[in-house]
């Protein structure tokens, strides 16, 4: 199914911020000669936006500017001690954990990333029916109501739902196919009903005791009334192209369906890839192509076409650009018109059925054909 263009939604502060060269936590090896600059920079998205300014489908992307989030917006998830907390980190700079850092005067370029994803859903939900892209950094779905996680400062994918549930769309399916559990953006909707929360991530477990307790286990599938709308599709480091699109085939397509959403939004990052320096799974451009067009696709089917995407991580600045695009050309329904420069992997089909059905075997939420169970099994 075509869609005949995608809206872009970016604004240039986003790329102001920077987070101190380093590892992860800005401090420098004594060991190393070139030290290695920090992965959630401003270079992955310049990379993501020429990619989608000089791609063949430029033409197809039309692109908007969008807007500093306010405290009211900001406050619509996030809880007045926490937006202190960054007011005053705006001061002065402030790592709030080994992974996240606001920069002093940063809070400006975080601001126009979470108010860029309203502008695009402001955008969807005018429009009445077609996909909106947020392109933003820093990425969203680690952040929690009251604390700062894995890069992210506001979850503005939360935002996004509570703000799509405001003015009036009943359901909100979120579907995060960063390579990270988007634990963030699980916290926020765990007791409901009315946000079916869907992550595809590596294996790998929770991070800090302190920030990131979840676990991204197939067991975590909600709480009270949100008991079943919480499907966590753990997968092996090493999955690539085959497993992805099998899981979106036989699960995340599936339950989307059975669930009926009026709005899907994508945490979209490309830290999947078999390139990237946080990510240890294996997807290629055509792997994001192939996941883009089905859920566009879906979206069509089910709410007309109503999506909004937010680019969430992605740290291999050279191929996260090339693969956003291609996941910008699969949203378009249009056939992939650039080639891959790299991809080797070759899938053992053994392996991806045996990854793909031994998941669904142990998911509460799941029947043996990978069904979605809403009542919570
Ligand atoms: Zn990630």
């Amino acid at each position: 199914m075509r869609h005949d263009k995608l809206d872009i939604f970016f604004h240039p502060d986003v790329l102001s911020m920077r987070t101190p060269d380093g590892l992860f936590d800005g401090a420098p090896s004594p060991l190393l000669e070139v030290q290695m600059t920090s992965v959630e920079g401003p270079d992955r998205i310049a990379n993501i936006r020429s990619a989608l300014e000089r791609g063949p489908s430029a033409d197809r992307f039309e692109w908007h500017t969008g807007w500093h989030a306010t405290d009211d917006d900001i406050l619509s998830f996030h809880t007045p001690g926490y937006l202190k907390s960054l007011k005053e980190a705006d001061e002065n700079g402030r790592w709030f954990n080994k992974s996240t850092f606001l920069p002093a005067g940063g809070l400006k370029g975080v601001r126009a990333g979470a108010g860029t994803i309203l502008a695009a859903l402001d955008h969807v939900l005018a429009e009445d029916g077609g996909i909106a892209y947020a392109l933003v950094r820093p990425p969203t779905h680690h952040a929690a109501a009251d604390m700062a996680d894995g890069y992210c400062l506001l979850n503005g994918v939360a935002m996004a739902a509570l703000r799509a549930r405001a003015a009036g769309l009943a359901r909100i399916a979120i579907v995060d196919w960063d390579v990270h559990h988007g634990n963030g953006t699980q916290d926020a909707f765990f007791d409901r009903d009315d946000v079916l929360f869907i992550s595809m991530h590596m294996n790998h477990g929770s991070w800090s005791d302190e920030t990131h307790p979840q676990t991204g286990e197939v067991d975590e599938i909600g709480r009270g009334a949100g008991r079943g709308y919480n499907l966590n599709l753990p997968v092996p480091f090493g999955a690539g192209d085959k497993v992805y699109d099998g899981l979106m085939t036989q699960v995340v397509l599936p339950a989307l369906k059975a669930f009926a959403p009026d709005l899907i939004i994508v945490s979209n990052g490309q830290d999947a890839s078999q390139f990237d320096p946080n990510g240890r799974n294996l997807l290629s451009m055509a792997g994001f192509h192939q996941l883009a067009n089905r859920i566009a696709d879906s979206a069509k089917e089910l709410c007309d076409g109503r999506m909004l995407v937010v680019q969430e991580g992605g740290y291999n600045p050279a191929y996260t650009g090339l693969c956003a695009y291609a996941t910008a050309v699969g949203f378009l329904g249009a056939p992939l018109d650039v080639p891959e420069p790299l991809a080797f992997y070759p899938e053992n089909p053994d392996e991806v059925r045996r990854t793909i059905s031994e998941l669904i075997a142990r998911h509460p939420l799941l029947d043996q054909t990978g069904q979605w169970w809403s009542t919570g099994g």
